[in-house]
Formats: C-alpha cells, sequence, structure tokens
C-alpha cells in the first residue's frame, strides 16, 4: 500500500483499472467444494491470481489438553502461505504477517459457528496459500467457510469476504496486485451475508468519512455476490456426491435411466464447469 507505482503506470484510465475492471468488478472466482479425501472438509478456490486451499479437521480430540474448553469447541485456524506462493520466494513458517492473518481469520469464524454444540472438541481450519495475488486473507476466510460447510459443521450462516479500496482517488472493489502496492487504500471485509453482519473489518490508508461509507458499501454487496458462488459449490458438491456415492446397482438389475427416479442428480450441475472441477 502506499508505494510510488513503476514510471508510466497508471491505475486508472479513462473509467477503467490496470486489469481493464470497471470500479466495482470482481475478479472471476472459481470455488470447488470437497476436494481433499483425509479433511473432514474442504475447499479449492481460485479468485484472480490467488490459488487457495482450505481443510477443516473436527470437532475433534483436543491437543494439547489444556486447551480444552469445557462449554464449547475452540476454534483454530492456521493461515499459511506456501514458499512458492509469491514472486520473491517467502520464507517457510509462521511470520508477523500470517500470524495476524490466522488471529482475523479465526475471530471472523468463531461468531458463525455454533461452538456450544461439541464442548471439549477443537474444529481446526488450515489455509493454505499456494499462489497469492493481493487479497488473500479474503480469498482464504471464503474458502474456509465452504469447508467448514463442507465438513457439516453447524453454523448460523457462511462468512463471505472482499476487499474494497482506494486507487488514484477512485473507490474500487477487490483490489489486484499492483492496486494493492500502489494504491491508496485497502479495506478487507467479511460478512455473515445471511445475517448482515460483520465480522472482519481492517483498513490500511485512508478514507474521506464519504469514501468509506461507498467502500464498506461495496464490500457488502460484494460478499453477497460471493456468497451465491459459494452456496453453487456447496449445492455442486452435493449432486456431486449422490452420484459418486450412489451403491452400485446388483448384477441382476439395469443401470437406471434418465427417466428414473432420481435421475436428475445424474445430470451435470447447471452452471457446473466444463473442466472437470
Ligand atoms: N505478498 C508477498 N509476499 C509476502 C506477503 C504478501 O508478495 O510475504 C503479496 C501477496 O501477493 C499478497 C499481497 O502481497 O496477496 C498483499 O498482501 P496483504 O498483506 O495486503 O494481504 P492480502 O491482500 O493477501 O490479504
Amino acid at each position: 500500500m502506499g508505494m510510488k507505482p513503476p514510471e508510466g503506470m497508471k491505475l486508472w484510465n479513462n473509467g477503467k483499472r490496470i486489469d481493464g475492471r470497471s470500479a466495482d468488478e470482481l475478479r472471476p472466482i472459481k470455488i470447488h467444494a470437497g476436494v481433499l479425501k483425509r479433511a473432514d472438509g474442504s475447499c479449492y478456490l481460485e479468485w484472480g491470481g490467488n490459488k487457495v486451499l482450505a481443510g477443516v479437521y473436527g470437532p475433534r480430540e483436543v491437543h494439547p489438553r489444556h486447551d480444552m474448553n469445557p462449554t464449547q469447541a475452540i476454534v483454530r485456524c492456521r493461515y499459511n502461505m506456501a514458499a512458492f506462493s509469491v514472486g520473491d520466494r517467502k520464507r517457510p513458517g509462521p511470520d508477523r504477517r500470517s500470524q495476524e492473518i490466522s488471529k482475523v481469520t479465526s475471530e471472523a469464524l468463531r461468531p458463525v459457528i455454533l461452538t456450544h454444540l461439541f464442548p471439549r472438541t477443537a474444529i481446526d481450519v488450515f489455509v493454505e496459500i499456494i499462489e497469492a495475488e493481493a487479497g488473500s486473507r479474503c480469498a482464504g476466510l471464503t474458502a474456509a467457510s465452504v469447508a467448514l460447510a463442507d465438513a457439516g459443521i453447524p453454523m448460523k450462516g457462511m462468512v463471505a469476504a472482499c476487499a474494497a479500496g482506494k486507487i488514484d482517488g477512485h473507490v474500487v472493489l477487490d483490489l489486484a496486485r499492483e492496486e494493492d502496492n500502489y494504491g491508496e487504500t485497502d479495506l478487507p471485509i467479511a460478512t455473515i451475508p445471511r445475517t448482515g453482519e460483520i465480522v472482519l473489518l481492517q483498513m490500511d490508508g485512508d478514507f474521506t468519512d464519504e469514501e468509506l461509507s461507498q467502500a464498506i458499501d461495496m464490500a457488502i454487496q460484494a460478499c453477497a455476490r460471493i456468497h451465491e458462488i459459494q452456496k453453487q459449490a456447496l449445492r455442486d458438491r452435493y449432486k456431486d456426491a449422490a452420484v459418486t456415492d450412489r451403491p452400485p446397482a446388483p448384477p441382476d438389475m439395469e443401470p437406471p435411466t434418465a427417466s428414473d427416479e432420481g435421475a436428475d442428480v445424474l445430470e451435470k450441475p447447471a452452471g457446473g464447469s466444463e473442466e472437470g472441477w
């Protein structure tokens, strides 16, 4: 944030941004639930140049035992950037930034999970950033809540996240890498679209009062759009599961035809991608 752009780089050009988007346009998002076999719930998400894998394990036994809470589950999140996830090699292991993001991710997810249903257990959420290109905390949170839903963890809603910001004096949605580096302001927000609550709000840079309300409104509306993509990923996941988990037909039975009961689950999910993911 706030770095001087290289000579000749314009972040805002005739109403368009450096990657050709308009002010309130999101980068393309793809979400796929249920990608890890050993996790209780998982999600793979691509958002612009971000590639994120989230895995949920639990509710399970707490180690170390002294962390156990007799009245509710503890929720632990670890955000980690792979060493190869950015242009310059990132030193592997936790650093101050990843500890901060792990903390805010846990704090954003805790209010949605019905932790009182699972006393004396832990729900562990791992967010692995395979490739990062600005907005990775929002991408990680969005993926983590799909993974929690995929694990069947009872929640009062899913969390969706998106940043707004300011570049060349213009309020914009979902900052790209150059906008994050050379722009004036970055404002990541996470909401529970079902209830309208805000569970994360951070800000780097400055806004006027008016710009701040505009940016918050923009990000909240974007979270609602992202929530639809999350829900579609879960629908696709269970359509796929219905096909995969169907017990094999006994040898003397004909395979089901399109007119048989339940044939709808054999159809390609509406909006499903051709790329087989
Ligand atoms: N980044 C990087 N090396 C690092 C940390 C971050 O290259 O050690 C890049 C990465 O592309 C990241 C972006 O800087 O997405 C913005 O980082 P920020 O801390 O603002 O978090 P994010 O926007 O990813 O949530």
